[in-house]
């Protein structure tokens, strides 16, 4: 994703949106190398080029999946290796993670484990358990000699405070439900324009990220796949519309805005039901927009749309209008 100059689209498979031969595209431009689709010629490839930044580095940084209040150990599950290598190769080692990946005791961590790896990627357990109790002793061949642990709030302690929100706090980042999301299976992670995205980025982009994400719980149909799949049950059909009642509490009707160019009306619902009521007119305006779109469509998609709609066009592609 850094070679490509994009950000992760999904929380656990970063590049999901990408094939095999765009990575092999990738790596040919970016690394010069001849072209391969192979994914064990591209493995090897990505792993003699990035052992060496391991093996010199002189700090790694990584994120936690859980936090041990009883015995202080920070767990880090992963199947690649490059946890493991960051904290243990460099002299430093950072740890960032967010205050409600605190766990109360060890006991508890085998049940975590065991539903994370199989609603995240389908395993019994990921290839590798990272356990780190500190840096390195003296008897240690291995590990860091600074470790530092930073605790991210931004937000969450509001989250707790709210009765209802408190729910998106148990949350284990195992992305399964935005592979059943319609919506996120439709227009990838890229479009929700925040790190975490699908329907429990709707939920918690907005309390972490503020204004930028506000919109996010009103883009989900509400069909409750996402809950039905969620390992620790949490209700987030109501959690959006918990989202979205606060965004729009003592506002009247809700708004229609296109982010991030600013273009707002707060009677677009309103105009667009008027003119819903003439399905005569909408046809004819639908022919027309498909006219004009055609010289522009490609495969049955739009590249681009210009006005207030170019927002969309940035992240994905648009459906050619049919005139039906
Ligand atoms: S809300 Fe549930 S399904 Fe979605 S990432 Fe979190 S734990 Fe997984």
């Amino acid at each position: 994703m850094q070679l490509r100059g994009e950000k992760p689209s999904h929380i656990i498979t970063p590049a999901i949106h990408l094939s095999k031969e765009d990575i092999g595209q990738t790596f040919s431009q970016r690394l010069t190398i001849p072209y391969t689709p192979q994914p064990e010629q591209l493995t090897a490839v990505a792993r003699e080029r990035l052992r060496s930044m391991f093996l010199t580095a002189e700090m790694g940084i990584t994120g936690v999946n859980f936090a041990i209040a009883e015995t202080g150990t920070l767990v880090l599950v992963e199947n690649e290796g490059n946890g493991r290598m960051c904290s243990t190769l460099p002299d430093i080692l950072v740890t960032l993670m967010g205050i409600e990946k605190v766990i109360p005791k060890l006991d508890d961590l085998p049940h975590f484990l065991e539903v994370l790896a199989r609603t995240s990627t389908g395993q019994k357990l990921t290839c590798y358990t990272n356990f780190i109790n500190g840096p390195r002793r003296d008897a240690d061949i291995d590990g860091p000699r600074e470790l530092h642990v930073v605790m991210l709030d931004n937000g969450r302690t509001t989250m707790l405070a709210d009765p209802v929100l408190r729910e998106a706090l148990y949350c284990l980042r195992c992305g399964a439900c935005l592979n059943v999301c319609p919506v996120y299976r439709r227009i990838g992670g890229h479009a929700y324009g925040v790190p975490y995205s699908g329907p429990i980025g709707s939920v918690v982009g907005p309390n972490l990220f503020g204004r930028a994400a506000a919109l996010l719980p009103f883009a989900s149909t509400l069909c409750g796949a996402c809950r039905d799949i969620c390992p620790v049950k949490i209700d987030i059909p109501r959690l959006l519309l918990h989202m979205r009642w606060k965004e729009n509490f003592g506002q009247g009707a809700p708004q229609v805005e296109f982010p991030p160019d600013g273009v707002r009306s707060r009677n677009g619902m309103r105009r667009f039901a008027r003119m819903a009521r003439w399905p005569r007119l909408v046809r004819s305006m639908l022919r027309f927009a498909s006219f004009l779109g055609r010289p522009f469509a490609r495969d049955g998609y739009l590249k681009w749309i210009p006005g207030p709609f170019r927002s969309w066009t940035r992240g994905r592609d648009f459906p050619a209008l049919r005139g039906r």
